[in-house]
């Protein structure tokens, strides 16, 4: 059951018809109760609060799998904006971006002025910048590009996904760079060519590339809900005596509000991943696959209002 409804949300998730309708309903699905609000403005008290709660943030400005370089231009400047907006207003946090919401699909050497701009802005204002891993098909340029990049820029990273086979790896190709890694269990809906397909290898491996992040003493963010990944990453920082400014956990704003708590109260970083803005459909629709128990919240947003 739970397989089937992960796969109908993916699935959803890419359709396009239902993408313009959400965004003409603005959060009318609930989605409120997970963004951070329709632009950068409305996101920023919320991050004040976040920080001064003791919550580091990381913010995404939503929207992804563009095909108009006006429309990846609208994004560059975005992200531009944003940064200085967190100089000026002396926020905590770092940003994410998707490199298909700043031209990916369109070139490379579009993507490549877009993240210069941006990694430059980020540098000026002492912010890290870290880049989404997104589908499969996408894996192998991303991460091209951040090689290309992170050569330049110190203030770069990026995400590794435990589903994927290729993701070991990956991981080993990076530590050149002592790169900081963002380690999730991946969100998008893969092959078994690509990825494992069980649920359990996928958690065996992302405890396994945990473990060897750390243990290679490359500063690692946790970025999991689960209990599982929680507690075994607390027991392996403390067996091998790891500081807790090696390593930081990651959950979505919104999701297990209490635990994000719990961790901070015990000393430990903990961020926030705060996304905002229009386009949150496909956002949203992944973050139900994920856990069908938020379609309670999402019906209980429509009919409300
Ligand atoms: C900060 C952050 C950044 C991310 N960035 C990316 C990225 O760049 N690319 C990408 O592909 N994916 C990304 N993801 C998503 C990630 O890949 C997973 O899809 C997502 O985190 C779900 O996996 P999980 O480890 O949280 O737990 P799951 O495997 O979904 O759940 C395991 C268990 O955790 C508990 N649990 C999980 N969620 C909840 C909840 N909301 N409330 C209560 N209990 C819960 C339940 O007991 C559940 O059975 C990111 C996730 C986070 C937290």
């Amino acid at each position: 059951m739970e397989a089937i409804s992960r796969r109908f949300f993916l699935y959803l998730s890419n359709n396009k018809v239902l993408d313009r309708l959400a965004k003409r309903w603005g959060s009318r699905f609930g989605a409120d109760k997970i963004i951070g609000g329709e632009n950068f403005s409305q996101a920023i008290p919320l991050i004040t609060q976040l920080n001064q709660d003791g919550f580091r943030v990381t913010v995404d400005h939503l929207g992804e799998f563009v095909n108009s370089v006006e429309v990846a231009r609208e994004h560059a400047q975005e992200c531009i904006q944003r940064i200085r907006a967190i100089g000026y207003h002396q926020l905590n946090t770092e940003i994410s971006v998707k490199l298909t919401s700043l031209g990916l699909d369109i070139s490379n050497d579009l993507v490549m002025e877009h993240m210069e701009l941006i990694l430059s802005a980020a540098k000026e204002s002492g912010i890290t910048v870290t880049i989404d891993m997104e589908d499969s098909s996408r894996c192998h340029a991303i991460l091209e590009i951040f090689k290309t990049l992170r050569r330049k820029y110190e203030n770069l990273g990026t995400v590794i996904q435990s589903y994927l086979f290729r993701s070991e790896k990956d991981m080993d190709d990076l530590q050149q760079f002592s790169p900081y890694l963002r380690l999730v269990k991946g969100a998008y809906k893969e092959s078994g060519k690509v990825a494992f397909l069980d649920k359990q290898m996928v958690d065996e491996n992302l405890k396994h590339l945990i473990k060897k992040n750390l243990l290679n003493g490359h500063y690692t963010a946790v970025a999991s809900h689960d209990d599982a990944m929680i507690d075994y990453t607390i027991k392996l920082v403390e067996e091998h005596k790891i500081p807790n400014d090696r390593f930081e956990f990651q959950m979505l704003y919104g999701m297990r509000n209490q635990l994000q708590s719990d961790l901070m109260e015990k000393g430990y970083t903990v961020r926030i991943y705060l996304p905002y803005g229009e386009d949150w459909y496909g956002y949203f629709m992944r973050r139900l696959a994920e856990r069908p128990a938020n379609v309670a919240f999402a019906l209980k947003g429509i009919f409300s209002k």
